[in-house]
């Protein structure tokens, strides 16, 4: 620039020289320019010479440290011409590490070199990444705690900073919760980073069936529903939404299955079913005459539990000896318990149905499995004799505790048994020959003093295998009964029921 207005100076001289010596003299003019001329090429050399180079820079430059960015030459210019090329950077920058350097640029000129300070800062501005494992969004079950699938933070400069990490934990809604991860490096540069949960409603509502799990009906009557009630932990109470399915049908013995579902609101379905059996009511046969019915002074002998190979024969020959009527509560039985059972209905007593099994802790888990036992037993008997049972005992008695697993069990039961048409009989005078008594001298004094007079006496004794004390006290309970004006009898469908009190 200042070149040119020396020249434009120049220009402006000679034409004023030209104008004012053009006339006068060739030769002067021609002089004088030539020396113009000449000032104007000293002037330039001067300026050339003073002419510093412009490097085009900030006074500080940021470089950011560990990136591989490096300080590049500024653009610069000398006497028109663009020399960045020669521009050389003096001083030492480590650009992996935070800090303020001071270097120099040095520029050849006409004279030597030209030389500029510069201030570099080494800076790390470069946020930190965090970085989620799992999902970014979640969806887990409202009833579990959120377990945090892992995070780490990695700094270009800091390196691993997982350990500064911060956890907000956020509820937005009742439905979603929010983590908020936060990190910040040395240089304090922040990175956040959000993970939602989605609280999910998995727990299915929960139905309780009014009334029984298992109930029967007997054939033609109506079956009564009784509902459900269904709660949920989230939506409450579900009752007025229970939608019931029934294929039952009273008209039809068999068995019929009530289906209970309900859903909550997030659609979890429950579902709980209760077992109908429609069962057919036991035709009461005729009663027989029986001139002792009813009467007082009158001892009914029985038997539990046989029939026994060992046992059942011999009270069977003594019976038959002494012309004397029993009944006999059996078990299930084998081919040659079924010989004894053809005797006992051959020789006139009555066969009673204990249950097929005599198993506590199966037989009294529901009404269901207990009807079962009798009616399996009963109909076997009813195969292979042709013989109808409906006089039943419970093992263990009505008043049985054993069967207090099932609270109320015997309530049912006893009300049951009866309005399925048969007729179930306890004792008044038991023998003790299943516990207490420990020869048949006790069998004998203990049925003895037992009996009145004044009642129909129900004899509990025991025809299982082994059992001589019974066997060998027989004869002589039926001698004192006869002698003492007492009369035998067998219990049969016209018998008043002798029962206890239920105690469960
Ligand atoms: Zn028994």
């Amino acid at each position: 620039m200042i070149i040119t207005i020396e020249i434009l100076i120049a220009i402006i001289a000679i034409v004023i020289n030209i104008i004012i010596f053009h006339k006068k003299s060739i030769k002067k003019t021609i002089l004088i320019s030539i020396l113009i001329i000449l000032a104007l090429i000293i002037a330039c050399l001067i300026t050339f010479v003073e002419e510093k180079p412009q490097i085009d820079t900030n006074e500080i430059i940021e470089i950011e440290a560990k990136t591989g960015e490096r300080l590049k030459k500024p653009k610069t210019t000398y006497i028109f011409h663009d020399v960045t090329s020669s521009v050389k950077i003096m001083g030492n920058i480590d650009y992996n590490k935070i800090g303020r350097y001071e270097i120099k640029y040095e520029v050849p000129t006409v004279l030597g070199k030209y030389s500029k300070s510069q201030i570099v800062d080494v800076v790390d501005k470069i946020a930190p990444e965090i970085k989620l494992q799992g999902e970014e969004v979640i969806n887990q079950s409202y009833k579990s705690e959120f377990e945090e699938p892992g995070v780490t933070a990695i700094d270009n400069y800091d390196g691993d900073i997982t350990s500064k990490i911060i956890t907000e934990k956020n509820q937005i809604n009742e439905n979603q919760i929010e983590i908020k991860y936060t990190v910040t490096d040395m240089s304090g540069n922040t990175t956040s980073k959000t993970r939602k949960v989605n609280l999910i409603d998995d727990v299915p509502p929960t139905i309780t069936l009014n009334g029984d799990t298992d109930v029967s009906v007997i054939v033609g009557n109506q079956y009564k529903e009784q509902g459900a009630k269904a709660t949920d932990e989230k939506d409450g109470d579900l009752t007025s939404k229970v939608q019931i399915e029934s294929n039952v049908n009273t008209s039809k013995t068999g068995k019929y299955i009530v289906t209970y579902k309900v859903s909550d609101n997030s659609g979890n379905e429950a579902i709980k079913t209760r077992n109908v059996s429609v069962v057919e009511k036991i035709e009461q046969p005729k009663p027989t005459t029986n001139e002792n019915k009813g009467k007082s002074g009158v001892i009914y002998l029985t038997f539990d539990d046989g029939p026994s190979s060992s046992i059942t024969p011999k009270i069977l020959d003594i019976l038959k000896k002494k012309n004397i009527k029993a009944t006999f509560f059996i078990l299930n039985y084998d081919s040659v318990g079924e010989k004894l059972v053809q005797r006992e209905i051959n020789e006139g007593h009555t066969v009673a149905i204990h249950g097929y099994s005599h198993n506590y802790k199966t037989i009294y888990t529901s009404v269901n499995t207990y009807m079962e036992n009798i009616t399996k037993l009963q109909a076997k008997i009813k195969n292979s004799t042709g013989y109808n049972s409906t006089i039943t005992r419970f093992p263990g008695g009505s008043s049985n505790t054993v069967s207090r697993y099932n609270p109320g069990i015997m309530t049912k039961l006893t009300k049951e048994v009866v309005s399925r048409g048969y007729k179930y009989f306890d004792w008044n005078v038991s023998s003790g020959d299943a516990g207490e008594a420990k020869t048949s001298q006790d069998v004998y004094n203990t049925v003895t003093r037992g009996l009145r007079k004044s009642r129909a006496n129900i004899v509990l004794m025991h025809d299982f295998s082994g059992n001589t004390k019974t066997l060998n006290a027989l004869e002589n309970i039926i001698n004192y009964g006869i002698n003492n004006g007492y009369t035998f009898d067998k219990i049969t469908e016209s018998t008043p029921m002798v029962t206890h009190s239920v105690n469960n």
